[in-house]
């Protein structure tokens, strides 16, 4: 039986605009489950990246409740929410995040040392991240140094190796050529299957699309199935 991970109810989200506020979603329902592969899409400005941030508890709503595994991170204090955010949630950005002045390994080690893992134990799942996407031997090398490709794949491993339930990707390839963004696309799909992650990805990929098990548009606040990508 599938089981509710992330449950989005009656969510209100607007921001202010000069004099005006823009409503963003207003009353959203939605429910992802564990292990979901959803693959979303939308014009720009329609919310999906939004909508990720209020899943992660980087943004607030207005009204309405955000509950992870049941619980409403919307009505825990900035540092509660921080803490399951590290936890339960791998980030995975269009422009990689990584830190420039930290190597590979240390970009790795840095959600491992905000989970209070033991020093042991961080470098063994370094090392394992690094080969599993394919980057061995580049451990000390900076971001500068590696390509938007090999970038991205780093982060990839960040946003995996404190083993979150949730991985939440924002148009992950909209900074790579097409084919180093199927690349990455099919390395991140496969590991977030490898893990039994659920995964919500904003894409306009008709690749990302192939690796979905389901497929929402938003659009005027709303979240609905569509059947392909045009
Ligand atoms: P998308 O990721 O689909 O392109 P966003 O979620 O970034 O869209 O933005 C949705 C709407 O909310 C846009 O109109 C945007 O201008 C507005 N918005 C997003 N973040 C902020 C913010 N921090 N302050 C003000 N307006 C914002
Ligand atoms: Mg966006």
């Amino acid at each position: 039986m599938a089981k509710e991970l992330i449950q989005l109810v009656s969510l209100s989200k607007s921001y202010r605009e000069g004099n005006s506020r823009r409503t963003v979603f207003h009353s959203l329902d939605a429910e992802f489950f564990a292990g979901d592969f959803v693959c979303i899409t939308g014009r720009s400005g329609s919310g999906k990246s939004t909508l990720l941030n209020l899943i992660s508890g980087i943004d607030l709503p207005d009204s309405g409740e955000i509950r992870l595994d049941g619980q409403d991170i919307g009505a825990l204090g900035d540092g509660e929410r921080t803490l399951i955010r590290r936890r339960k949630i791998g980030f995975v950005f269009q422009f990689f995040n990584l830190i420039p002045t930290l190597t590979v390994a240390e970009n790795l080690r840095l959600p491992l040392e905000l989970n209070r893992e033991s020093a042991e134990g961080a470098e063994q799942k370094i090392e394992e991240l690094v080969s599993r996407v394919g980057l061995s031997g580049r451990e000390d090398s900076y971001p500068e140094s590696l390509s938007g490709g090999e970038q991205q794949r780093v982060a990839i491993a960040r946003a995996l190796i404190h083993r979150p339930r949730i991985i939440l990707a924002d148009e992950p390839t909209g900074n790579l050529d097409q084919e180093t963004g199927r690349d990455v696309l099919e390395l991140m799909a496969r590991m977030v299957r490898e893990e039994g992650a659920t995964m919500l990805m904003v894409s306009h990929s008709v690749e990302a699309a192939r690796w979905a098990d389901r497929l929402l548009r938003i659009d005027a606040g709303a979240l609905s199935p569509v059947d392909g990508m045009d």
